[in-house]
């Protein structure tokens, strides 16, 4: 018998609620990560009394009560709402698109008159049948939000024109006639108290934990210690690249600590320009509604994403959807290997969704159990 029923590896939020599972059940797990923290892109560093989201903004959403109750467990939640200011060239406006943004666009104050605006707009332009984000965009909001507000901010985030991109991406934007700033439009919401980290230590509580441990750099020393190995990985790293490489948007964050109590009054302020390298400024303690005499911001500048490189968004266009199922075929004929989380299933997760197919994975294999 081998000394552990799996090998997690990643410590992230998929690697941590697959082994709490687990461990529930009375299997035996071992946790390891190549990093240097557990948690994955949802860690939390403090500095100064304040937790620094430190893989960019996390904002806890869900519209599912068991994944609510779920996380609940581990820590209470505050009651942050998220709402990203614009800047636009020095003027701010209010996201998503609601009737404050419509106000301070055109000074319109009823939500009739705000729609018979963008008609007016969107008619002119005839755009039957949206092919792109541009023309997604431009059909959902008319012309002056599209300039001011998309057609900036997407063109950096994605390093491409808005004409190249999938419409799709658009589409999860709310756009509402009431005075409503919510960003989402999830029933529950909120920022843990003691940051995401006080979730995964929970997760992980009472399970063997190894950092600064990469799994491909010893596979056969993991599987030997192993009866399976759950992987949450990046699939084409598993397999050697064989397909090559799955494309990825990245992101460079630079972390800056003011001597200020409040830089810019809100957690979220997104840069919608062009000319602005970056597309938004954090400033963590809003999150918590902290009181502390200083403040630590973060710009998020987008990148080109080059092998070795931290991988955030995957750019699930045909080429690379194509490349991720001749991988997602050889993943499937692993016998000993679970593959799980955004990284070896190629998607973007929300974190309620990433709870969510690890506490549905855990359930197929092990059947139902009270906790979940
Ligand atoms: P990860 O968190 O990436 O964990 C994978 C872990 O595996 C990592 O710790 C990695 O080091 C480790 N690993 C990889 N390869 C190896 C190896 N060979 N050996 C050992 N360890 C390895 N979601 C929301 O719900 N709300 C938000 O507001 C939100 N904001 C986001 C903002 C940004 C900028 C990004 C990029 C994501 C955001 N998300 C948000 C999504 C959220 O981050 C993910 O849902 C979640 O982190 C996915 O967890 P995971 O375990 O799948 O992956
Ligand atoms: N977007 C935009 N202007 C903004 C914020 C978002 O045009 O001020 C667009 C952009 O194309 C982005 C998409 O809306 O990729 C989805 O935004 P979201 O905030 O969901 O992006 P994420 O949280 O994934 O970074």
């Amino acid at each position: 018998m081998k000394a552990y029923d799996f090998v997690v590896v990643g410590a992230g939020l998929f690697g941590a609620t697959f082994a709490y599972s687990a461990k529930q059940r009375g299997l035996r797990c071992l946790v390891i990560d190549r990093r240097a923290h557990s948690g994955g892109n949802v860690f939390c560093k403090r500095e100064h009394g304040i937790n620094i989201h430190y893989y960019g903004a996390h904002i806890f959403h869900t519209n599912d009560k068991g994944i609510w109750d779920f996380v609940n467990r581990f820590a209470s939640f505050n009651r942050y709402t998220n709402a990203p200011v614009a800047n636009y060239k020095g003027e701010l406006y209010n996201l998503p698109f609601n009737m404050n943004t419509f106000y301070q666009l055109w000074g319109t104050k009823t939500p009739a008159e705000a729609q018979q605006k963008i008609n007016d707009q969107v008619s002119a332009l005839h755009i039957a049948h949206p092919r792109n984000l541009e023309e997604q965009a431009l059909a959902l909001v008319g012309t002056d939000i599209y300039e001011k507000l998309i057609k900036g901010y997407t063109e950096k985030q994605w390093g491409r024109k808005a004409r190249d991109l999938p419409a799709f991406i658009i589409k999860r934007l709310p756009v509402r006639f009431t005075f409503d700033n919510n960003y989402f439009n999830d029933l529950y919401q909120g920022i843990p108290i003691g940051g995401y980290n006080t979730i995964i230590d929970g997760l992980l509580d009472g399970i063997e934990l190894r950092l600064n441990t990469d799994y491909l750099q010893d596979r056969d020393y993991f599987h030997s210690l192993g009866e399976k190995i759950v992987y949450t990985g990046s699939i084409d790293a598993y397999f050697n690249y064989r397909f090559g490489p799955l494309e990825y948007r990245s992101l460079r964050f630079e972390h800056e600590h003011l001597d200020l109590p409040n830089y810019q009054g809100n957690a979220v302020v997104n840069y919608t320009e062009a000319d602005i390298p970056f597309t938004r400024i954090i400033e963590h303690k809003h999150f918590e509604f902290g009181t502390q005499g200083t403040t630590v911001i973060t710009r998020e500048y987008p990148a080109e994403w080059k092998p070795g490189m931290e991988q955030y968004y995957p750019v699930n266009n045909e080429e690379n959807n194509q490349r991720f199922l001749h991988y997602q075929r050889l993943a499937a004929s692993e016998n000993d290997v679970v593959f799980g989380g955004r990284l070896a299933e190629y998607k973007y997760y929300d974190m309620h969704q990433v709870i969510g197919s690890a506490l549905a994975k855990t359930k197929r294999m092990f059947g139902e159990m009270t906790m979940a």
